[in-house]
Order: C-alpha cells, then structure tokens, then sequence
C-alpha cells in the first residue's frame, strides 16, 4: 500500500467519524431504508450501481433514489404527490412567449420550453406560461463536510460546510461522480422539506461556518440557494458554490452580490472537450470566471484532469495563460486526480506525474497557488507563501495540520495570502 492509499484511508475514516457526528440529523428526515448508511459520499445510502440495475429491473422504475427509496417516477404536473408544491416557486429568470411558452435565461442552453414541459435540467416547468423551479427548499442530500472537501483551500481553513443539493443539472459530464442525483428529476429520488431558515439553523447546530451549494449542479436551484445564502447570513453563516459555472451574465452578477465564494470546476480548455465529455459550452464559463473577477467573487478553480482528454501540456499552458491574463496570479488551480467512473470507466486513474507536470506547467506561468488534488498526503496539497516559498498550510487530505497565517499574512514574511480568513 502506497503513502498515498494509506492516508485516503485515515481520510475517509476521519470522513465516516464527521458523517456519523452530523448523523442526528435524521431528526429532519423521514425514515430511510436500510441501506449504505455509513458511506462517507455525499450519495451515503444510495443503491449501488449493481443494486439500482437490478430494482430497476424488478420493479420496471426509471431510476434510483440517492436517498434509498424509490418511487414511481412520474413527471406530469397532474401527478404530483401531496405536499410536493411547498417545492414550488416561480422561476427568477425567464422571458414569456407566445403561445404559453417561455424561454430559461438562468443558463447559456436558454431552453424553450412549452406549456407543461421542462427545461434540459429537469427541475423547471412550464405551467400556463409561467415557469416554475420544482426544488426550491427540496434538498435530496445534506452533510457536514470539511471545506477542503469542496475544494476550497483559501476559505476558512480548518471548518466545515453545511453542504446541500437537489436533483438535477444543466450538463451531462461523462466522468460526474453524482450522477444518481444530478441526472434525475425530483420525483426520483427522495428529497426533504428543508426551507432556508432550517439551512442556516442546522449550520449554525452543526457548527457551520459556511452553507455550500455542491454534489449536483446549484445552478439549477438557483433561487434555493438565493434564499439560503440570505438566511445563512442572517445568523453569521457564509455561503459558497461549488458550480461547473455554466451559468447566464445577469443571474451570475446578482449570484456574486449574495454568496461569499465561488468555486468552478472548468473541466478543460478544449470547445471539443465541452461538447464531447461534457454536453457544455466553454466560453460561456470563461466568461463566468472574468464576471466573478469583475464582481469581486472570491473564485477557485478545479481541473480534473483525465488522461489522454484533457491533459496535453498545450491545453494545460493555454489554461494557465489565460487564467493569467484574465484573473491573475491569485486564483487557486486545483489539478485533481480522475478516477473511472459513470460513463468513463475505460480510462485509467491520472498518474501523480501528470498532475505534478501540469502543476509544473501552471507554477512556471506564474500562478500562485497551483495545487494537486485526490492525492492525499502529496507536497502539492500545501499552501506555500509566494514571497518567502514557506509552507503556510500543511494539509493530509481534509486534514490541516499547520496553518501559519494571521490576519491574512504570512507568518514568516508578512506578505498577504489571498483568501477569506
Ligand atoms: S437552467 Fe435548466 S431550463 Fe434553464 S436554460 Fe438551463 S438547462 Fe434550460
């Protein structure tokens, strides 16, 4: 067993321990069925792949429910289940058209959509010419996670996130680690009643410092986490996103003034990539990340990189040139560590050296705080000072060990370390 495999290990212990702690939490849920309960994945008691196949098939369902429940899958207004419209409010952006249709402008797809149908996301709906989302105040997967979980390394070091999402998303990434609850609509899987006042008060319980939006896509329950952010402020609690960024100019530039930081898995730099494996755009995300930089958004950015996809040294220098040219140095780059799953179980996991060469390739052009990511116990998980090269946080997987900052300033030199602290 390597160094690295031995400290994953003491990591998702130390995961399973956080899991059972935040376990009273049941005391907002229905009862679930027996099921992979002590899973440290925010999917803990989901079927497994092998398990959903064969419900599926015994009972002829659509889908699985993250949660280990599973319902009749039935999207039509008309059979929505008792208490489902507490789930629903009007949509915030959206234009109406002729004919009872309307137009989605929350995202870059910019669906249009007939009377009683859905946006590609699943969780909209059109009813009589208004649009509607479906999971506002619908979490199917809640947990006490460790920031660094998200990633994020420059905010609030050392706490946890109370970390929420519902079904659905706006791409289709082929490698998505959620996809039980990130490609299904809302009926599919089992989901709470949890209103943004109780978001921030269960933080607050679960000693919080923050609220973030992860797991699916929060972009789709936009309106959700608006509210939430509100709350979460209200009682001294920050809110982070963590988003593929796939997201329109105005709803972003309202996103930035109630959210505290924002973190975008930019998943290549490739047009072709974003079409292939993703079923995306890239430059509306570049575009996203120039916004956010506008609008004064603490962001990180997450590559995944996936061998032989995404990881030639000339798409990974023409990342990190652009993230110089139109961010700056102080963005942190997460390179992180693909592992084959969902639709990409043909590729092996990235070898360490391929991190490490785009560490090199992204350090070289001049980023700050260039980290490798999915490798526990790796020298590139640390925090290094740019002015004194000293290590400022030392960090085994979510674990800190060490921080050295105060007041956002290197312990050694005194030079300032981007970041919330
Ligand atoms: S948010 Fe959903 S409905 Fe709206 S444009 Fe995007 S995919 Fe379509």
């Amino acid at each position: 067993m390597s160094v690295y495999d031995d400290q994953k290990k003491k990591d998702d212990s130390r995961v399973r321990r956080l899991t059972r702690e935040s376990r009273d939490l049941v005391d907002v849920l229905p009862p679930r069925v027996p099921g992979n309960l002590d899973a440290a994945a925010p999917w803990a008691g989901m079927l497994d792949r092998r398990s959903f196949l064969k419900s599926t098939a015994l009972f002829g369902l659509a889908a699985a429910c993250p949660l280990g429940v599973i319902e009749a899958t039935n999207p039509s207004p008309a059979a929505a289940s008792e208490g489902e419209e507490r789930f629903i409010s009007e949509a915030l952006y959206y234009e109406k058209l002729p004919h009872k249709k309307i137009r989605c402008t929350l995202c870059p797809r910019e669906c249009v959509i007939d009377d009683a149908e859905r946006g590609y996301c699943g969780v909209r709906e059109n009813r009589d010419g208004t649009y509607y989302t479906l999971v506002h105040s619908r979490p199917c997967t809640y947990h006490a996670d460790p920031i660094e979980k998200k990633p994020f390394f420059h905010v609030l070091p050392g706490t946890l996130s109370f970390s929420i999402a519902t079904a659905g998303c706006n791409v289709n990434c082929k490698f998505c680690q959620n996809w039980e609850i990130s490609q299904t609509r809302p009926e599919q899987v089992r989901s709470i009643y949890m209103p943004p006042k109780k978001v921030a008060s269960l933080a607050r319980k679960y000693e919080c410092h923050s609220i973030a939006y992860t797991y699916s896509e929060p972009i789709v329950f936009y309106e959700y986490m608006l509210d939430s952010a509100e709350a979460g402020h209200e009682v001294d609690v920050l809110s982070v996103v963590v988003t593929g960024g796939y997201i329109s100019k105005d709803p972003l530039k309202e996103l930035c003034g109630k959210v505290d930081a924002i973190k975008v898995d930019l998943k290549s730099y490739s047009e072709q990539y974003y079409r292939d494996v993703v079923s995306g755009e890239l430059q509306p995300v570049l575009d996203g990340l120039v916004t956010m930089r506008e609008e004064g958004m603490w962001t990180e950015i997450v590559y995944l990189v996936v061998p032989t996809l995404n990881d030639s040294d000339e798409e990974l220098a023409g990342l990190a040139r652009w993230i110089m040219s139109y961010l700056g140095p102080d963005v942190p780059v997460h390179f992180t560590r693909f592992h084959p799953q969902y639709l990409l179980k043909n590729l092996p996991p990235t070898p360490v050296e391929t991190l490490e060469r785009a560490k090199a390739i992204a350090d070289a052009e001049g980023i700050h705080y260039v980290y490798v990511g999915n490798v526990p116990g790796h020298p590139g998980e640390d925090t290094y000072c740019p002015g004194c090269g000293r290590v400022v946080i030392e960090r085994v997987g979510y674990r800190i060990n060490e921080i050295h900052i105060k007041d956002g300033l290197c312990d050694f030199c005194r030079r300032q370390i981007a970041g919330i602290w």
